[in-house]
């Protein structure tokens, strides 16, 4: 077989689109006006803005005054979780959340426990689903926030986030989700899922790296994360990135519009290489939910293998993947999301992210499922342990 390139990493980051880019271009070297200025130069740049936020708003069925623009997903989840534990902390100490959220969640609360708040952290099963009945049994008077991820960036795991959503509203808590993995890629509609807060970046659709939104109900008055000059209705300070925000608009505009066809594309993908994998390598597993789960993730322990070392032999024959997440990689500490859902130290080293997005094929998946068995046997005949 033929050496291809093939990208299965769009779980840590995107190709930027022709569309996004040719849409960014005249924000570079046309109107690059700053947006605050008052001649009309600058309205070109001011009118680009509000256009990105209507395209934002009508992607998550929310309002353009609900849509605030920050440089990531990072900002927007240290912003959600710091802004309401500011603002709240006379009414209560109490944050529920899971133990495999991403790291701009987790040490966000590592902070705020520092300070003297508690974090209840949902056990996540091992399918990796937090179950309704046990945010309800968690829930105390003076629990002033929930914060569940929409999608898990490891293992693909969609949350019961309406039903999540709902006991929040019922109960008077502000719900806060990071939907950095979901958004462009499944439905997602903040008024009939009950949603407070938001989190959304544009790398993980297409758009640029360096730019997100956050989402912030109407009436959810929690304090500015970074104060300066008075853009983003005060809110977010710091001169807009015009171009970039040009671009996520644009991205989350076209994704919207391919989402019904291409999350069944891409799913169709998803469970081939599952399916084939499963096939070809014996001692494999997949981890996470079949049902619930992001188009785009496949995620599998193979026994008696290290994850690093079929990455490096997977790079060999081109193919990008991943072994834990890519801000962790580097480490030697097994994935924080695998032992949450109960795998042991060995399993989780022996796992493997596979992540597929627009510009992914079928050429791709069979590719991988002709070069990745026999990479699986070389090593495993290496191996101690396999017998
Ligand atoms: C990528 C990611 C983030 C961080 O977004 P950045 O824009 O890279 O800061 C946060 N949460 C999840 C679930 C992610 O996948």
């Amino acid at each position: 077989m033929e050496k291809r390139f093939v990208y299965a990493d769009n779980a840590a980051t995107t190709r930027v689109s022709d569309e996004v880019v040719a849409a960014m271009l005249p924000y570079f070297t046309e109107y690059y006006g700053n947006p605050s200025a008052v001649y009309g130069f600058a309205g070109k740049a001011k009118t680009a803005i509000e256009n990105a936020r209507a395209q934002v708003a009508a992607a998550l069925g929310a309002t353009p005054g609900e849509i605030y623009f920050v440089s990531c997903g990072t900002e927007a989840d240290n912003w959600a979780l710091k802004g309401t534990a500011r603002m709240l902390a006379e009414k209560g100490r109490h944050i529920i959340s899971t133990p495999f959220e991403h790291h701009a969640i987790l040490h966000s609360l590592n902070t705020l426990e520092k300070e003297g708040f508690e974090v209840t952290y949902l056990p996540v099963y091992d399918n990796g689903r937090v179950k309704v009945e046990d945010l309800k049994a968690a829930i105390r008077p003076d629990t002033i926030l929930v914060s569940v991820m929409f999608a898990n960036n490891e293992i693909g795991t969609i949350q019961p986030i309406a039903e999540i959503g709902a006991v929040c509203r019922e109960r008077g808590i502000l719900f806060h989700t990071d939907a950095v993995q979901a958004i462009g890629h499944v439905p997602v509609d903040v008024q009939a899922m009950n949603i407070d807060m938001l989190s959304l970046s544009g790398h993980k659709f297409h758009a640029p790296k360096g730019i997100g939104a956050m989402y912030l109900r109407k009436g959810v008055g929690i304090p500015n994360f970074m104060d300066g000059g008075g853009q983003e209705k005060k809110r977010r300070a710091g001169t807009e990135n015009v171009p970039y925000i040009v671009g996520l608009g644009k991205a989350i505009e076209i994704a919207t519009q391919k989402l019904p066809e291409e999350s069944k594309r891409v799913a169709a993908l998803r469970d081939r290489l599952m399916d084939g994998l499963l096939e070809r390598i014996p001692d494999i597993k997949i981890n996470g939910d079949r049902e619930n789960r992001l188009p785009g993730n496949v995620n599998v322990s193979i026994k008696y293998v290290e994850g690093e070392s079929l990455l490096m032999m997977l790079d060999m024959q081109g193919v990008c993947a991943a072994s834990g997440s890519a801000c962790t990689s580097g480490s030697l500490d097994p994935s924080h999301v695998l032992m949450a859902i109960g795998l042991d130290h060995a399993t989780a080293h022996g796992s493997l992210r596979f992540s597929f997005a627009d510009y992914s094929t079928q050429e791709d998946i069979d590719y991988i499922l002709e070069v990745l068995p026999p990479i699986v046997e070389k090593l495993r005949a290496m191996s101690p342990l396999a017998k």
